[in-house]
């Protein structure tokens, strides 16, 4: 199972009508951890509100955050049956941070939101920032993401899609060893496909669907 994971900058702000009347909607950019990298390692989402634990912790007052998401994350988690029970739940363990990558991508991730966020125009409106007293060491970056690092629940990969012996269904989707039963949902994708899974996830739908009822494959234009 790949999972991505993501650790957040929590800033309060002066007044939130101040932002509100800049017009500071939320955004999820996709910029680089590593710059020398030929695609985006990281996506940002900026919200204006100050959510901790999934808004299980509660704060007063108004501020913002900015979250960092690692893409193409390599740890690897595992969904073993806990039983042979076959309606006993399995044992879900995203295993986050297993793989050293991980984390120094979320910590260069860190720093650089926290760079975006201490410049203008939006450094104007910030006041105090929840988590950090100026800027952090490595340690104190991989203290603040082991303890507040969460999922962003786009989990995929536990019917992983291959030609291969370990592959659970075929390019068609089969369930190889099986007849007559297709898997057909976030589970197929091989690894997490540096975004957001929805639209994926409605785009393999739609291509199945197609198998299905046998219409010929879209062919690009151009
Ligand atoms: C809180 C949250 C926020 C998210 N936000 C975003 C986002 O902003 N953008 C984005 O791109 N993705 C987002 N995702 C991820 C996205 O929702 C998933 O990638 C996508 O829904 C996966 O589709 P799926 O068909 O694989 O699974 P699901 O959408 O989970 O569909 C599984 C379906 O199976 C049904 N089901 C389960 N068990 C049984 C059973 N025994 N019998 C019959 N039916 C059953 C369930 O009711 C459900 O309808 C979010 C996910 C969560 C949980």
């Amino acid at each position: 199972m790949h999972q991505a994971l993501t650790a957040t900058t929590v800033t309060r702000v002066r007044c939130r009508s101040e932002i509100n009347r800049n017009r500071v909607p939320p955004r999820a950019p996709l910029p680089k951890a590593d710059p020398d990298l030929d695609r985006s390692d990281i996506q940002l989402h900026f919200v204006i509100s100050i959510v901790e634990d999934y808004a299980r912790k509660l704060h007063m007052g108004h501020g913002v955050r900015c979250h960092t998401c690692v893409l193409g994350p390599k740890s690897r988690g595992s969904v073993p049956l806990a039983t042979a029970n076959p309606f006993a739940a399995p044992v879900i363990d995203p295993q986050f941070l297993s793989d050293p990558d991980d984390l120094s991508v979320l910590q260069r991730g860190v720093r650089q939101a926290r760079r975006i966020m201490a410049q203008e125009p939006l450094a104007a409106y910030l006041r105090k920032e929840l988590f950090f007293d100026g800027e952090p060491d490595d340690a104190t970056l991989e203290q603040h993401i082991r303890a507040r690092a969460d999922t962003i629940y786009h989990p995929v990969g536990t019917c992983r899609m291959g030609q291969d012996e370990d592959a659970v269904v075929d390019p068609e989707l089969k369930v190889r060893g099986l007849r007559n039963l297709r898997v057909v949902d976030a589970s197929v994708m091989p690894r997490l496909i540096g975004g957001n899974t929805n639209a994926p996830t409605i785009m393999i739908a739609e291509k199945a669907a197609d198998m299905i009822t046998g219409r010929p494959t879209l062919t690009g234009t151009g």
